[in-house]
This record gives C-alpha cells, structure tokens and sequence, in this order.
C-alpha cells in the first residue's frame, strides 16, 4: 500500500509497504479522508515523546471497514467508521470515572500506532474495545466525519468551560479551532459570540464561516476595553483562548466578567510556557481557569451527530483537497495559515 512515512525529523518519504495485518481484536480501514492538524506540523518539524519513527502520522480520519478480526462484535464489512485518536485502556481511575481524556495509560493512534496518512490503517484493539470506531450517519461524507475529531475536541473544551444558554462567549483566534469553537457555543445557546483576532484572512473566513456577532482586530483596537463596552463593563462569560500565544492567557485575564470562565484552549510552545498576571484579577474576579486538550471517544460520537444534524456546518472549514503525494506540500500550506482544513485523500 501507498503510505508517508515519517523516518525522522522532517524526512517523510512517499512508500509502497506491505499492507499491516490486523489481530483477531482489531480491524483494518481503508482510509478515505484524513485531515491535517497543527500536530502534524509539530510533529513533523519537532517529533513527540511519544513518537518513535518510521512512524504514520495522521490522527484526523475516516474510512470503510474492509476487514475484522475474528474475536471483534458489533462491527461489519463495508462500515463506513470515524475513528477517535485518543484511545483510552478502560481500566485506570479516570477511565473508570468516565473521564477518558484523562486516561494514564492513554495512547493514540498517528503517535503510539501508525495513522492516517496511508491508504489502509490498523484500529489497534483497545481502540476498538473501547468506543473509539463510530458509524458515520449515512447523510455524513467521509471528509466531514474526518472533521468530527477537531469538533470532538471543542466539545471537551465547551463542556469543561460551561458554555451555556445566553452567554456573551470570545473566541481568540479564528483558526479552524476558534471557528469551530464559535458555532458550537451558538449551538449550545450563546447569545453572543465575539471574535479576537489579528489576522485579517481569518478574520474574512470566520466571518462567512463562523458568524461571529463582534469581530476584534487587535492591532486596530483594545480588545479588552472594546469587550468592556459591549457587555456594560463586566467582561465576557466565557473566553475561549483558541491560539498558542501567552500573551492571549494574560490578556484574556482582563476581559473575563466576574465569576466567568476562561479556557486555556490553546497550548503554549513547549520552550516557552510560562504566562504572568496579576494574580488579584483571579482573586477580586472569582472567576475560573480551566484547560481543555484532546477529547474521549463519546465526543466524537456527539460530534458525529452534531455535524448530522448541521448544528455545526464543518464542510465549509475544507478549504483544500489534496492526494497522499502531496502530503508534505500540504503540511506546508496548513503551516502558512493560507489554508483552514486541509484534506488529504489517500
Ligand atoms: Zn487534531
Ligand atoms: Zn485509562
């Protein structure tokens, strides 16, 4: 089969390898759309610790069953599937308390198992154990069920920070995140939704894409202070910090109402990760600061539904299709910010 290898840092390399078996516990997907993530970026340019190479990256998929392992229930030939990356074992204190994401032995797949980025995958066993292959609604393509995993991941972001009915929620950063990050709090009952953000591409895509009801270009005006205003002085009740910047967090520490909640949504770079505030805002404000990363199976299920129901219309984030020979100018595109979702057809 055709699959991009990742043998080392930033050295990926187009092979033909022989098609990996699965166990009597796993099954084996042809994968038909697998979408790039910032991860993947990372990944390629840095590796993980958890990454041991020649590695299949790719963690965003969907794909048809074409073969099951005899001790494997409840799954059938020719299923069309959406796999949840994160797969947690099941067993541990946080898995038992139903707090998947949590899970200490967690793995996954495109890190500890080869990914997506190749024309057929293992579903490694405690993924298949464990939730992590859903049906696709039939009204549901392959490439939007692929886009369940990035909406999975807000879910668990929006459930942790307390979206709900009426709240004025800002969303900095309209990545493909941030703007799916603005139509699921629409969709949970925000009443309004602002947007933060410097880049004034993005700011045109979310527009059409994500309806914010404010947008905020920062390096024409002060964020905090324009927040202010339009919420009577208190500040936002919820503040979604959808981009990899420090000065985000500390900025978002002065736009929160009073008993609000901020999401560290976004991670910082790992060579620097430390923030400063004034600690008397968290004291005075009693508001909460919660970070959000990843999301259990069960999200991606609700996703999946999401996107069946067009509570969130994710196909329009797709602004690129590209074939796995073109995987590394893919990455490439992702990484300019001139693409939102980029798909990658193996
Ligand atoms: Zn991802
Ligand atoms: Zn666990």
């Amino acid at each position: 089969m055709k699959a991009a290898v990742l043998k080392g840092i930033e050295n990926l390399e187009m092979e033909d390898i022989s098609c990996p078996t699965p166990s009597p516990q796993e099954i084996l997907i042809k994968v038909k759309a697998c979408s790039i993530c910032g991860t993947d970026i990372r990944v390629y340019h840095h590796g993980h610790k958890h990454m041991r190479f020649p590695r299949i990256t790719g963690h965003e998929l969907s794909g048809e069953i074409v073969e099951i392992g005899k001790r494997v229930e409840g799954h059938k030939l020719g299923e069309k599937v959406a796999i949840a990356p994160a797969i947690p074992c099941g067993r541990c204190h946080y898995c038992r308390r139903g707090m998947q994401s949590m899970c200490i032995n967690l793995t996954a797949i495109g890190y500890h198992y080869d990914g997506g980025f190749a024309e057929f995958m293992v579903v490694p066993e405690d993924a298949v154990r464990n939730g992590c292959v859903n049906t696709i609604p039939s009204e549901l393509s392959f490439e939007e069920a692929a886009l369940a995993e990035p909406l999975a991941c807000a879910i668990n972001g929006q459930q942790l920070s307390h979206i709900d009915l009426g709240n004025t929620v800002v969303v900095v950063g309209a990545g493909p995140l941030g703007c799916i990050h603005l139509q699921l709090a629409k969709a949970k009952g925000a009443s309004r939704t602002i947007l933060v953000e410097l880049s004034r591409e993005r700011i045109d895509f979310a527009k059409k894409f994500a309806f914010p009801d404010i947008v905020i270009n920062p390096s024409s005006e002060n964020a905090i202070q324009r927040i202010k205003e339009e919420t009577e002085g208190r500040g936002a009740d919820r503040i979604i910090v959808s981009c990899p910047s420090g000065k985000a967090q500390e900025e978002s520490l002065s736009m929160v109402a009073p008993r609000g909640i901020i999401n560290f949504f976004g991670g910082l770079p790992l060579d620097n990760p430390f923030i400063k505030f004034n600690s008397n805002l968290i004291h005075y404000g009693e508001f909460y600061v919660v970070g959000t990363h990843g999301s259990a199976p069960y999200h991606n299920e609700l996703a999946l539904s999401l996107i069946s129901q067009e509570k969130v219309r994710i196909r329009e984030l797709v602004t690129h299709r590209l074939p796995l020979e073109r995987l590394e100018e893919g990455l490439a595109l992702a990484e300019s910010k001139k693409g939102m979702k980029i798909l990658i057809n193996p």
